[in-house]
């Protein structure tokens, strides 16, 4: 049985793991963190922690160690949660050149049942069984480095947009009715009536920069997507930017900036993670490549596909056309029927609008595009789009009071991320993925 915790009392961290180096030999130092593995060894007890800056080790002399100390090194457990007050040792063959020699230890926490995989070993396990225990698959370094990366990431965006003078929003979640058609919502029940979970914050968005001119919230969209694929989940987080007095060519250069400022400040300070999961970033040479969806349809029937104009193009489609442009790129001008109702026809060819997708490979990572600043023309393309501009009169009558040209994008942060760290499946990039088959943990 496992025993109650030794306490923290009045133990604090002093040091983490990584700052245990040569300098400090013969200084005193309290680590805390987890017991990552221990080997034995003659007279000798090798302990490996892990905190959340890496690993250091703790070395147990037999020798000269009190008896009280030795006992609890002896039956201590694999994964407990340790503090170690101690002295540093500059030592060669340890990792980061020092080990520290514990005076005391006091054991913090304990498992209570075997873990149902080794977070450090080296069997590669499912990614359903690991996101059913996601708590110790966190422990994996690769699961670890990754939401390191993309606590960098969100870091990096805010950076470069306060940057350039956008302010940060947060638009209700909780909506009364769809923002860009009736399919794929979530219905609740909102006290007495029904409601829905916000698929974007799209509407709500334009609405602020007509007032802020620059905006941009990160947060949830909810897709009650039927289908199980490796791109799409039920909840995703949408980097959206919206900004006024420009148009979709703006917009472009803008998510150009901030992918490079992205990658630049990934590579520069995710050295270890990128390591850890082999990854090697590709620099983002610019601008990028803007392919026409004009263009798109001749390379694809260039490679024996065809695809009837207007029509959207799938990822199954796309995948032919990747081949020429695996990396960042867009496409542009897509047909206006095959886009949402709020982007802008084209002046001079209005069944092509102004957007754009944001691609890497075949994978969608963004749409964008110059939005629909006339009421009269919104009320237009909400009817042929079989939508009831009733349903959208708390949106349409802000366009009594004047809505400046704007345009803007919403980037799936979690397609981002997977393109970055270079895997397949989505899940492996979200904490607690939501799909179809997924409500837990
Ligand atoms: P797709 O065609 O790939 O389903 P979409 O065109 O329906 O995507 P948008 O409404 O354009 O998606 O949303 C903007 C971005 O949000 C997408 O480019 C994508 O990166 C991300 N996104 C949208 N839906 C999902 C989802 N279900 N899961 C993960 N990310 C999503
Ligand atoms: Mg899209």
């Amino acid at each position: 049985m496992p025993k109650i915790s030794d306490g923290l009392d009045d133990w604090r961290r002093t040091h983490y793991s990584r700052e245990v180096t040569p300098d400090l030999d013969g200084a005193s130092v309290t680590v805390f963190g987890r017991v990552q593995s221990i080997r034995r060894q003659g007279g000798i007890t090798f302990i490996i922690l892990n905190d959340m800056k890496g690993i250091v080790q703790v070395t147990v002399h037999r020798e000269n160690s009190e008896r009280s100390l030795l006992e609890k090194v002896e039956r201590l457990p694999q994964y407990s949660l340790i503090g170690v007050r101690g002295v540093v040792r500059s030592i060669v063959k340890a990792p980061h050149g020092a080990e520290i020699l514990p005076s005391e230890i006091k054991i913090l926490s304990e498992p209570r049942k075997d873990l149902p995989f080794d977070p450090y070993g080296r069997v590669e396990q499912s990614i359903d069984k690991r996101l059913d225990l996601r708590m110790v698959d966190l422990l994996r370094p690769q699961s670890n480095a990754i939401f390191k990366i993309r606590s960098v990431v969100l870091e990096s965006i805010r950076e470069y947009l306060y940057s350039r003078d956008f302010i940060e929003v947060n638009t209700p979640k909780i909506i009364s009715s769809a923002t860009e058609g009736g399919a794929a919502l979530f219905p609740l029940l909102y006290y007495d009536k029904e409601a829905f979970l916000a698929q974007s914050p799209q509407l709500y968005k334009e609405q602020l920069a007509a007032v802020f001119e620059k905006v941009f919230e990160i947060g949830p969209i909810f897709r009650a997507e039927q289908f199980r694929t490796l791109k799409h989940l039920s909840e995703a987080v949408s980097v959206d930017v919206e900004q006024a007095y420009v148009n979709y060519i703006d917009v472009m250069e803008l998510l150009e900036g901030m992918l490079k400022h992205v990658v630049d400040t990934v590579h520069k300070r995710c050295e270890c993670e990128l390591a850890t999961l082999n990854v090697k970033l590709e620099p983002v040479k610019l601008p990028l490549k803007r392919v026409t969806y004009d263009e798109v349809l001749h390379i694809l029937e260039g490679g024996g596909v065809k695809v009837e104009w207007g029509e959207d193009l799938s990822t199954p489609i796309l995948k032919t056309y990747s081949k020429i442009f695996p990396s960042y790129h867009f496409i542009i001008d897509w047909p206006t029927k095959s886009k949402a109702f709020y982007i802008k026809p084209k002046r001079d060819r209005p069944e092509v609008c102004e957007s754009f997708d944001f691609m890497y490979g075949s994978v969608e990572l963004a749409s964008g595009g110059s939005r629909i600043d006339d009421r009269k023309e919104l009320t237009e393309r909400l009817k042929e789009k079989g939508l009831n501009p009733k349903n959208f009169e708390y949106h349409l009558k802000t366009f009594n009071y004047g809505i400046p040209p704007h345009a803007g994008f919403g980037l799936g942060l979690d397609r981002f991320i997977m393109v970055l760290v270079g895997v397949e499946n989505i899940r492996e990039v979200v904490l607690y993925p939501r799909d179809p088959q997924r409500l837990t943990p």
